[in-house]
């Protein structure tokens, strides 16, 4: 068997497109159009390419894109009163604090002072508790993305086991709720998990979100598996997702590459926040 190929780009190309939409609808009906800024201190390489397809992508979707660069010695609270600024600025409507931050700087404390309706990462805490509880709220971009991705794909969640790898904040976690929210059985695992093959093999759908390249092999899908790949990882100067992606693909039924799977999803999704962010501040100042 040869597994399908979920492209990753078509399907943020066709949620691009409903953005601009979207865009265009809003401004018609306030005369505004939804702002992000976003936040990079120092020189990270791989933050610097985040950043830019960032911009580019709201430039392509009518969405007004500032980018604040700050240099690596800038101190927490520079970020903080960068922060402030960009709360009380009308004319942004989203925040997003592109991690990581340089380790002199508190992740925790700078994600916790954007305002919660402005945080389009969905990392302040309001938000992760709103999610964990099924209560509207900004999601965070990748899950978010994954989600979109086997919803358009047609493939079905309900009733399913998942199986995700990686217990981050930024996707494993996130990931189980959104998942369980749509009535899947999942499964967390991490590095202290035993046998961990024979977890994974019981995934019919399978996330992988570990940042280790080619690290999900053959052995470890079960047979026919949706198998979805949240990896970046630098091998030389190619980039590979956190599974072996040429054998993988042989015992899968679906698979998303890398590059050109969830990475396009991410963004797309941060653009999708960014508008729904902006309805609900433009509906706000209406009745306020
Ligand atoms: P983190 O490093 O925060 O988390 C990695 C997770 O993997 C941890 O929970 C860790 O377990 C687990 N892990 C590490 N080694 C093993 C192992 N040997 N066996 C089982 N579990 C293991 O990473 P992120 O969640 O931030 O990112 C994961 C990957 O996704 C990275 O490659 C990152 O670049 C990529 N990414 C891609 C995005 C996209 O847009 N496509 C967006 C965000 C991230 P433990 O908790 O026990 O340490």
């Amino acid at each position: 068997m040869t597994a399908r190929i979920l492209d990753g780009k078509a399907i943020a190309g066709e949620i691009q497109k409903q953005i601009v939409e979207k865009v265009c609808a809003l401004y018609e009906q306030y005369g505004v159009y939804p702002g992000l800024a976003v936040i990079i201190v120092g020189e990270n390489p791989a933050s610097k390419v985040y950043v830019r397809r960032k911009h580019k992508a709201c430039e392509d979707s009518g969405i007004h894109s500032v980018v604040i660069r700050m240099p690596e010695n800038t101190t927490e609270g520079e970020v903080l009163q960068q922060l402030a600024i960009l709360n009380n600025d009308s004319k942004i409507n989203g925040i997003l604090i592109q991690l990581p931050l340089p380790e002199h700087i508190d992740t925790e404390k700078i994600l916790g002072q954007i305002r919660s309706d402005k945080d389009v990462d969905g990392f302040h805490p309001l938000n992760v508790g709103n999610l964990s509880i099924g209560r509207d709220g900004l999601i965070p971009c990748t899950p978010h993305g994954v989600i979109k991705m086997l919803e358009i794909s047609s493939i079905p969640i309900e009733g399913n086991r998942a199986v995700i790898v990686g217990r981050s904040n930024i996707v494993g976690k996130p990931m189980a709720n959104l998942l369980l929210a749509r009535n899947a059985t999942v499964t967390v695992c991490h590095s202290r998990t035993s046998d961990l093959a024979a977890v994974t093999r019981e995934g019919d759908i399978l996330v992988a979100a570990i940042g280790k390249a080619n690290f999900i092999t053959k052995d470890m899908v079960k047979p026919g598996a949706v198998v979805i790949d949240v990896g970046i990882n630098r091998l030389g100067d190619k980039l590979v997702g956190d599974v072996d992606f040429a054998a993988v693909k042989e015992v899968a039924g679906a698979i998303t590459p890398v590059p050109g799977g969830v990475g396009p999803l991410t963004i797309a999704m941060l653009l999708d926040n960014t508008v729904e962010a902006a309805r609900t501040q433009f509906a706000g100042r209406m009745k306020g």
